[in-house]
């Protein structure tokens, strides 16, 4: 029996779907690269915009002459579209055989079971927290030398315009004790770096054990150099966290830190709980803490009312910090979300055009921060094989910068020494020097 899973969304969607895959193996699937030869298909959706939304519906849309062709092929719409939509999904498509919530990862067998033997469309919401129960040695992990890790689950948040709580439920923390196990356990399988995953990664409890006192009991773990987290909220970047980026060698001096707009007022109307005055403060505590540590953030334009001068301060604040790296996005309405019941007026064109604006601006940022990396030299580690061709290979600093330059394939997984020759806007291209030990 062979089986594909279509992963749309975030990091946690894909480490979700390595735990699919590893539910599967241990009933006996391998895995196949194509949906044409795949006797299940599991769809891991995303609902954070509309547009994620549509991609995983008009993907199932494309997989009807398949499923004529070979009426045996099961379908499950697993994620937070699941979540969400539930029932209605069978009422959509036709296609789908089951529905399975992401909190729900490990009723999969019991699921299969139903829609081969009582030939039913079964539909698993419940939030029993399997994602964080999970025991994540049991994933089957994507190959390279990042191994996502999940310790916590869900956000108790309830920003205005976030589908998150919705689909994904209250916060929910992994014991610390089986989060040193498992980095311990993929660091056996040979990955270098950790990435910590949570919607709200840094509101992490076991108990008295926040995150700061988590990565530096991770520092032990042998093997891994590397150990990143995401995604942060501004709120919750104690002092402690802050300190724990500084004291502990194996965190990257690189984070991610959504802003979302750099008005007061639309803060304010997002119910983010800071203002841009203190998301600033700890920007400069962070930068004070940790020299040359790279930021990152998200932006939401046109968010019902945004004026003009709100979209300005954003620029602004653009242009302050400074940050390594912007993802933007048009403000999509969610349904069931405070913020899409709210009135606005805004045009989708002028939502668009300051979009397009913000990310010109940013575009000149990277451009000229990058360029100022031209002659250093840095370590990499090495993902794989770039886009670019197949003697070009791609990896990433500490600071989280994609790096390309020629080299062997035996490279892969290892560290490397280069010496950067150029730069553009979301990248850097050099020369390799000199291996580094791990
Ligand atoms: N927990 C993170 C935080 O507190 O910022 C955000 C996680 S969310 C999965 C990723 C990003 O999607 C958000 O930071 C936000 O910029 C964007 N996003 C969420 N809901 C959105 C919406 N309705 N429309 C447009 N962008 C949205
Ligand atoms: Fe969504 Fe992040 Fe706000 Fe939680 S903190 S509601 S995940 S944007």
């Amino acid at each position: 029996m062979r089986y594909r899973i279509e992963t749309w969304g975030c990091q946690m969607n894909v480490h979700d779907s390595e735990k699919l895959a590893g539910v599967l193996e241990g009933l006996g699937y391998h895995g196949t690269q194509e949906a044409a030869s795949a006797d299940l298909l599991l769809l891991n959706t995303c609902s954070i915009r509309e547009k994620a939304e549509e991609k995983a519906f008009s993907f199932l849309g494309s997989l009807r002459a398949l499923k004529q062709m070979r009426p045996q092929l099961i379908i499950g719409l697993c994620g937070c579209v699941a979540q969400q939509e539930g029932e209605e999904i069978f009422k959509r498509s036709d296609l789908v055989d089951f529905v399975l919530g992401p909190r729900a990862i490990a009723s999969l067998p019991l699921l299969l079971d139903e829609v081969r033997t009582r030939r039913s469309r079964p539909l698993d919401r419940g939030l029993r927290d399997d994602s964080v129960r999970f025991d994540g040695r049991l994933a089957r992990r994507n190959p390279g030398p990042r191994a996502f890790l999940t310790i916590m689950e869900g956000c108790n948040k309830t920003c205005t315009y976030c589908i998150v709580p919705t689909t994904r439920g209250r916060e929910l923390s992994k014991p610390a004790a089986a989060v040193v196990q498992e980095a311990e356990f993929v660091a056996g399988q040979g990955y270098r770096e950790v990435e910590l995953l949570g919607q709200n990664v840094n509101a992490y409890r076991d108990g008295k054990v926040h995150l700061g006192d988590l990565l530096g009991l991770l520092q032990g773990v042998d093997g891994i150099r590397r150990l990143r987290f995401t995604t942060s909220h501004p709120a919750h970047l104690s002092d402690a966290i802050v300190q724990a980026m500084r004291d502990c060698p194996t965190v990257c001096n690189a984070l991610h830190l959504p802003v979302q707009s750099g008005s007061d007022a639309v803060l304010e109307r997002m119910r983010r709980g800071y203002t841009v005055r203190r998301y600033r403060d700890r920007v400069d505590r962070l930068r004070a803490a940790v020299p040359g540590i790279a930021l990152s953030t998200d932006i939401i334009v046109g968010y019902p009312g945004e004026t003009g001068e709100e979209f300005d301060a954003t620029l602004r604040l653009l242009q302050d910090v400074e940050f390594d790296q912007v993802y933007s996005f048009v403000f999509s309405p969610r349904p069931g979300t405070d913020a899409a019941g709210e009135p606005d007026d805004g045009e989708q064109a002028l939502k668009e055009s300051r979009l397009h604006e913000l990310q010109q601006r940013q575009r000149e940022i990277q451009l000229r921060k990058n360029q100022a990396l031209v002659g250093c030299v840095t370590e990499v580690l090495v993902d794989g094989f770039s886009r670019m061709g197949d003697s070009i290979l791609k990896g990433r600093t500490r600071c989280n910068r994609v790096v390309n330059f020629p080299g062997p394939g035996s490279l892969v997984g290892e560290y490397a020494c280069v010496e950067i020759q150029s730069a553009g806007p979301n990248s850097l291209e050099g020369r390799r020097i000199a291996a580094v030990r791990p």
